[in-house]
Formats: structure tokens, sequence, C-alpha cells
């Protein structure tokens, strides 16, 4: 039986890898990891540092894992690719068990591409550079009867991996033929915090954006699907990436023409409007937050969440 881990340099998917490894052992277990060219430079070294754990090999003498200060400015992007180029071909020379997959682009060019800015319904980011790549993969590289996949998904979000009633990730892909496990949605439960002491104790520094607030540690604490606090705490932490990410949405809003934004404003009863990444900071530091703003973080399951109308 071939054994696939859907890796995402997150801490629930280095938990779920363990947990394979312990169980199936090491010689046909994969890990899985989909780039969408615009992760955390520390969630690269976690991805590296961490797949290498799982294998039980030492880096030491082999490959040196770039720090966070070594990494290009992520907005040169010619220049932050070939960057990664380097890095992914490294990386899986090193550890062979380790997939890493690229589409060449990042998420603005999949939204530019496809002439549609991602919001908290509508992923086409997730579905090409992450679904998609590793839908391709799986039915190049595996047979459905022989192999099962496995995601980080936790008890916190059963729901979302199965709810019982058909719904969820794993009747979804039981559907084509697949076999999809969570493996810490078994006991013994373990906590985001239960992982990262787990990660602390393997002596692997638990990615930086936890320790910066953020709940996922994806595309660089930005994501299409996150809510009025996400993009709080990524203006207070990462300006830098808010301000790109910003200037990435006022460049598209131009090139579709249309009143488009990632975020909605609902200050005027029911009805939703647009509210730009500018605005929003704008009113961000001119004002205090409404209460709802402040407890709305918004979800983000790049593996797990399936919208009907994005396939
Ligand atoms: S984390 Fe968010 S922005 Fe990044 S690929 Fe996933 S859904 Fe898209």
């Amino acid at each position: 039986m071939q054994h696939v881990v859907m890796f995402s340099a997150g801490a629930g998917s280095w938990a779920a890898a363990k947990r394979v490894a312990e169980r199936v052992g090491l010689d046909r277990l994969q890990l899985l990891f989909t780039d969408t060219l615009m992760e955390d430079p520390d969630a690269y070294r976690f991805l590296i540092e961490g797949a290498a754990n799982v294998f039980g090999i030492s880096l030491s003498g082999r490959m040196k894992v770039p720090s966070y200060s070594e990494f290009p400015d992520f907005r040169d992007r010619p220049k932050w690719k070939r960057y990664l180029e380097r890095l992914s071909t490294e990386a899986v020379a090193t550890i062979p068990q380790l997939v890493w997959l690229k589409d060449g682009r990042d998420i603005w060019e999949v939204f530019f591409d496809e002439r549609f800015l991602g919001n908290s319904r509508l992923d086409p980011c997730s579905k090409i550079l992450k679904r998609r790549a590793a839908d391709r993969w799986l039915v190049e590289n595996c047979d459905p009867r022989d192999t099962v996949c496995y995601v980080g998904i936790d008890f916190t979000e059963a729901h979302r991996f199965d709810d019982g009633r058909g719904g969820g990730l794993r009747p979804r892909r039981a559907l084509e033929g697949w076999t999809y496990e969570a493996p810490l949605c078994s006991e013994p439960w373990l906590a985001k915090w239960d992982v990262i002491e787990w990660m602390r104790a393997e002596r692997i520094a638990p990615p930086r954006l936890y320790a910066l607030g953020f709940s996922h540690n994806n595309c660089f604490g930005f994501c299409i699907k996150a809510g009025h606090a996400h993009y709080r705490l990524l203006l207070q932490t990462l300006p830098d990436v808010y301000s790109y990410h910003e200037q990435k949405e006022q460049e598209i809003r131009e090139y579709l023409g249309k009143d488009v934004s990632i975020l909605a404003d609902r200050r005027h009863g029911n009805k939703k409007r647009p509210l730009t990444l500018r605005a929003f900071r704008m009113r961000a530091t001119s004002e205090h937050a409404s209460s709802s703003e402040d407890s709305d973080y918004g979800g983000c399951g790049c593996f797990i969440d399936q919208t009907a109308s994005t396939e």
C-alpha cells in the first residue's frame, strides 16, 4: 500500500505525517507539497526540516536550509521563483520521498489568468495550485486501489473531513475512488499547541507565523478566504506583505475594470459591499474595529474546502 501525506508546511500535516510514519513505516510513504510560490520563507524552512525529521534524515552536512534573511525579497517575483526552484531541487535530492509540486504561477498570476479575484467562497488559487495539482500527481503516480492519502485536519475541524452526512473531504474523494484518512481526528487528541510542543521536543522550530498569531502557516499570512481580524493581524505583523497584496488587489481591479475586493464591508445591514485592502487599511489605522470585525478570522482550508462552483 502506498501512503501519501498532503504536506502543507503546517503543524497539522507534520503531525499527521509523523503518525502515519509510526503506523506504516517509511518505505512507501511520500509527502506531497503543492507550492503556491507565495509561502513564508520560514514555512519553506519548516517544510524541509519537518520532512527530513519525518524520514529521520539528518540535514547536517547534506543541505544548508536557508534562514528567513537568506531568502530574496518576495516582491521580486522572478528572483524569488528562481530561488525556490533551486531550493526545491536541492531539498528533493536530499529527501527523495518529498514531492514538491509547482505550477510555475503564484496565486496572483492565477487570479489574473482566470480573470477572477478569489474570495471567501471561491478559491481558484487553491483549486488550481493545490487541489488540481495534487489530484493530477495522484492520478499519474498512484493507483487508488493501492493508495491511502492523509491530511492534517485535526479533531477541531473533523466535520470538514467527514460530517457524517455525506459531506466533507473523505466522502467526496471516496466518490472518485480515493481513500483519505485524517490521523489527527483519532485519539490521542492533539491540539495545535500540543503539536508545537512535539516539534520542540524533536528540536524543530515551529513555523514563525503561529507565534505571530496566525492560525495557519499558509501563503505568507495571506489568504483570500480570511476575514477582517486576520487582515488586521497581517497589517500589524507583516505590513510589507499586506502592502504587496493591497497593491495586487488594486492592479486586478484595474485589469478587470470591476469593483471587486477580497474583503466585504458589512456595515450597512445585510447588504455586503466591496472593501478593498486599501480602504480596510485606512479604516483600521484610523478607528477601532467593531466587535464583529474583531472576531472575523475567516477560514482557510486549501485542501479541504470545495464549493460547488470551484469544482
Ligand atoms: S491559503 Fe488562501 S490564498 Fe493561499 S492558496 Fe489557500 S485559499 Fe488561496
